[in-house]
């Protein structure tokens, strides 16, 4: 007995173990067998109607590997991608990949201080960005290259110039100078490099190949080191295998509105995507109407989106315009959805799957999926995030004790296996927070797995705030408060809100005497300094921020205050 009850309880997936060849690189399995299939579309470009086929894709990618190449990308630098979901960011993804280099991408929308810090703190060598952009991007490289030169070339000049390649001419932008710190290049000619220059590069399952910015369960946003073997274990646990009815498909259509600088575009959309052999809609911004038009024009099968963009869709009263029948997979992830939301949609929807799957950037992001999405006949419970992916296991563990429950009880939801980040960037310490010693990845989230196998997020335990899927760490508005000079103590937590899920809010301590500082005042502070879905929605001023006898904010607290109507 006492034996049975050390024996941890893992949960694996239903349908069976496949066979996951992550000996290849990632872009050696994207396009596997590509004479088989090289004419089909793979990418259209929502905005211009271009039409890429598998082969044009490949083609330019490699082109712009060699493109790269001879502006001094090597095997193991870093690249930044700034750019909206466009041809030119596949190709700048895959490219990294052809040539062993690592791709973080950002949100365009950041401001300089923020694409700032993670150019910085991933070291990238080059940006690849657009017109609109630059003057952005130039005032952030010349910030860097007062303090340390992060992105030069290596011809050793008295001064070294930052490389940029732009995917649009700059000829509607104020180009004022002859820069003497930037080096603009134009991917149009990036992309005609001879696409057999590079040759096969020796690439490890181990390399990194992406690196996206997460702060996991604490702290401050962290480099996300995501590996060939890691990224196409993932994929391969969503799409490969022999179920005909499996996720995607060869004749599917995807619509790829979800940022691709998001993990969760990136892989669940994109890659699944062309490992799938589906056709992918390129979409850079949301809107719903334009939404809409999309799936009705191009015959749109599969919609992976977010929280936000049910929500649009259940309140559209323009749905009856548009002939929606193709639909047979609405994928929700990246934040919960509501149970009635999903009802609602559910009914709106009737002939197509609507389930959910659940991610985290350092898991690879995909923990699980709804089974309806593999298997017929499967109903999806509302609520339920889906089962663990094959080849991989869960555990649900009691925060307190560190023991392995049972189904249908509550705790800390941890997975292991080949998809999981290698670990954090030059961290450690966070790295081995967590992973732990057997491998298993803890992800601050709390639920529980039912009879079924199906898993359900209650909590979350872990410090990150998901405004519209988008993370928003408390730890970097905490530190951008304490360093105003009328703040002496600041915590951040979420609060609900219907369209977002979740919006940051601040509790604040005035420096004694500053009883004049105002919540407008500190919104406008943070408001310049960080991209729109982080700025504060609501400042609480109080007395002392409650901390735990080792200093931690007891964020659990503080989210109890926001229950009860607070006076300010
Ligand atoms: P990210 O690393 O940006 O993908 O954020 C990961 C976090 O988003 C997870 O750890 C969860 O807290 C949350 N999340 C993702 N998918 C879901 C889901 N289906 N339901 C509830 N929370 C989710």
């Amino acid at each position: 007995m006492a034996l049975e009850e050390e024996k941890e309880i893992i949960f694996r997936s239903k349908l069976p173990d496949i066979y996951i060849p992550n000996h290849l690189p990632l872009h050696c399995y994207c396009f596997e067998n590509l004479s088989e299939y090289g004419s089909r579309t793979c990418l259209i470009n929502a905005p211009t109607g271009t039409h890429y086929t598998y082969s044009d894709v490949q083609l330019t990618s490699r082109r712009v590997a060699s493109g790269l190449h001879n502006l001094g990308v090597q095997q193991g630098d870093v690249i930044m991608i700034l750019l909206p979901n466009s041809p030119e960011f596949v190709f700048s993804f895959l490219a990294a990949s052809y040539l062993g280099a690592i791709a973080t991408a950002a949100n365009p929308f950041f401001t300089a201080a923020e694409i700032g810090k993670q150019v910085k703190a991933s070291n990238a060598k080059l940006l690849i960005t657009q017109a609109c952009y630059y003057q952005k991007v130039k005032a952030l490289l010349k910030v860097e290259s007062e303090d340390d030169d992060v992105i030069n070339n290596n011809n050793n000049n008295k001064k070294k110039k930052k490389k940029v390649v732009l995917v649009d001419s700059l000829s509607n932008v104020d180009d004022d100078d002859d820069d003497d710190d930037v080096e603009v290049h134009y991917f149009s000619s990036v992309s005609e490099g001879d696409e057999n220059e590079v040759g096969e590069v020796k690439i490890e399952g181990d390399d990194v190949v992406a690196l996206p910015y997460s702060s996991g369960t604490t702290g401050l946003p962290k480099g996300v080191m995501l590996t060939h073997k890691g990224l196409v274990s993932s994929i391969a646990q969503q799409v490969d295998g022999e179920n005909p009815n499996l996720y995607y498909t060869c004749d599917d259509v995807i619509l790829c509105v979800l940022p691709l600088f998001h993990i969760y575009s990136l892989n669940s959309v994109l890659l699944c995507g062309l490992r799938a052999k589906s056709t992918i809609l390129l979409m850079p911004k949301f809107e719903i109407n334009a939404f809409l038009t999309l799936v009705h024009k191009h015959r749109v099968t599969v919609a992976p989106v977010v929280p936000p963009i049910v929500l649009a869709i259940a309140k559209s009263p323009d749905l009856q315009n548009y002939d929606l029948s193709s639909i047979r997979i609405l994928k929700s992830g990246g934040a919960p959805l509501g149970k009635e939301l999903e009802h609602t949609v559910r009914a709106k929807f009737p002939n197509a799957i609507l389930g959910q799957g659940y991610g985290m950037t350092e898991a690879g992001p995909v923990l699980t999926m709804s089974l309806a999405f593999a298997k017929e006949a499967v109903n999806v419970k509302a609520g339920a995030c889906g089962t663990v992916v094959r080849n991989a296991e869960m555990k649900i563990v009691d925060p307190e004790t560190g023991h392995s429950l049972p189904r249908n009880q509550s705790g800390e939801i941890c997975i292991r296996g080949h998809q999981i980040m290698k670990g954090y960037l030059n961290d450690r310490e966070a790295t081995e927070r967590t992973i732990d010693k057997e491998g298993w990845l803890h992800t601050g989230d709390i639920g529980y797995i039912d009879e079924d196998d199906e898993l359900f997020i209650v909590d979350r335990l872990k410090e990150l705030i998901k405004y519209k899927g988008f993370q928003v760490a408390p730890a970097e508005l905490e530190a951008l408060l304490l360093s105003h000079p009328k703040i002496s103590d600041a915590a951040v937590v979420p609060m609900k809100d219907e369209a977002a899920g979740e919006v940051p809010v601040a509790f604040v301590v005035r420096s004694n005497g500053y009883t004049d500082l105002t919540e407008d005042q500190i919104k406008q502070f943070i408001s310049k300094q960080v991209v729109f879905y982080k700025r504060i929605n609501q400042v609480f001023f109080i007395d002392a921020i409650p901390k735990s006898p080792s200093g931690k904010i007891l964020r659990k607290d503080l989210r109890a205050k926001l229950a009860a109507p607070l006076p300010n």
